[in-house]
């Protein structure tokens, strides 16, 4: 992987203390740990290959001078005290994957924060504020199907009702998994924040939009709130043969006509909107019956609360015209609702300005997934910045990056951080 990665590098890149060689090795290495022999990696959440990588950088990150400290959700800190200690600024991301995932999700993220602090000791630079190089456990959820789990436990946000439902694979509770990982669950319990005022992640973009503008870095303008409608159409089943054309109430005419006009809704209310049916059951789903109802669920996101709510709002509002101009029943109900986090104004400012300085064509774009930064950032500001991915191509071993690119948005990440540094 490192030869790969090296035999295209651009060795240009290698400035103010940054070192591509470093970043390709440090890649590659991690790149080992849960290999597969079908290709790809495998580092659940809470998982010996995911603590073998959280080792590694440990390693890495006392060499580079920080002190490290872990919580009980096997969070881990690393952190440069800065000339004044009374706040400091975090950046990182998450070394675990999902089953037969790729090298760069996530990895790249801890990374490039860790490459910051090498650089700056390269440079002698003392930040005025501390900085903390963060690694969260489990964002890919592979260990209790529940997404962003480090830094939701992080947070405080894993209520005692959530945490009575986990179970892993193997049936195995919250309890008995942060034993095995050395911790427990009273001490869970008490986890504390700590003393950041903002949090910073760099991600590959897992889309084309940057591919498509042939653009190494691109500057995330907010991520994404998903919400769920859950959509059934209700109307009489009847004989596919016996029932004449202007007597029926099909529910899947009703319903493929309500999927094929929502690709129209969003841009009604933003540019960053998105909504899709990706699951739908149509009842009895018989081949020779008329459908009696079906029944899907609408994924509608935006960077925006407001824009997101009014989607809900116009896509309800189609459904219901839908099913009474076809005199069938129909019922929608919220079944989930996550806030969206937007990047705020500044921060991106900030970005346009480091990005036109290096002669990189500012460009924004959402994040449809969601990030550590997602939780963080419903309490503190937070800003990411996306890596350009090959084919758009992730969560597949598949996933790459160039080295040039990975080396772009360490770059970003470090000027930004300073700007942080010096306010
Ligand atoms: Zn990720």
């Amino acid at each position: 992987m490192k030869n790969l990665l090296i035999n295209d590098y651009n060795t240009g890149l290698d400035y103010d203390g940054i070192d591509g060689g470093r970043l390709a090795e440090r890649l590659e290495a991690i790149s080992k740990i849960g290999v597969l022999p079908t290709g790809g990696v495998s580092r659940p959440g809470f998982s010996q290959e995911e603590k073998l990588a959280k080792e590694l950088v440990i390693g890495w990150m006392k060499e580079a001078g920080l002190t490290v400290e872990t919580d009980a959700a096997g969070n881990v800190f690393g952190r440069l005290n800065g000339d004044d200690n009374s706040q400091s600024i975090a950046s990182g991301s998450h070394v675990d994957t999902v089953p037969a995932g790729g090298n760069f999700d996530g990895v790249l993220g801890v990374l490039a924060a860790l490459e910051v602090a090498e650089a700056w000791k390269v440079s002698g630079y003392t930040p005025k504020k501390s900085y903390e190089v963060v690694i969260f456990s489990d964002e890919e959820g592979a260990r209790f199907s529940s997404g962003v789990f480090g830094s939701r436990s992080y947070m405080g946000f894993v209520d005692d009702e959530l945490i009575a439902s986990l179970k892993d694979n193997e049936g195995l509770n919250l309890e008995e998994v942060l034993e095995q990982y050395g911790s427990s669950l009273k001490e869970y319990k008490n986890i504390q924040q700590r003393d950041w005022t903002f949090f910073a992640e760099a991600h590959i973009e897992q889309g084309k939009l940057l591919e498509k503008n042939n653009l190494p870095v691109g500057i995330v303008n907010g991520i994404a709130g998903q919400a769920w409608l859950e959509v059934e159409f209700k109307g009489q089943a009847g004989h596919a043969g016996n029932t004449p054309m202007n007597d029926r109430q099909d529910a899947l005419v009703a319903a493929g006509r309500f999927v094929s006009e929502l690709e129209n809704i969003p841009k009604i209310v933003s540019s960053t909107a998105v909504a899709t049916v990706g699951k739908l059951a149509v009842s009895p789903n018989g081949a020779n019956v008329i459908p009696e109802s079906v029944k899907m669920i609408v994924d509608i996101r935006d960077i925006h609360e407001d824009t997101r709510d009014r989607l809900l709002e116009l896509v309800t509002e189609r459904a219901e015209s839908i099913a009474k101009e076809r005199n069938i029943g129909v019922t929608v109900s919220g079944t989930s609702r996550v806030k969206p986090v937007p990047v705020e104004e500044v921060y991106k400012q900030e970005l346009h300005n480091i990005l036109n300085d290096l002669n990189i064509e500012a460009t924004e774009l959402p994040s449809g997934a969601g990030h550590d930064s997602m939780n963080i950032g419903l309490e503190l500001p937070v800003a990411m910045i996306f890596a350009r991915s090959k084919d758009g191509i992730s969560h597949n071993p598949k996933e790459w990056t160039s080295l040039n690119d990975c080396v772009m948005t360490v770059h970003v990440l470090k000027k930004f951080i300073e700007i942080q540094m010096n306010k």
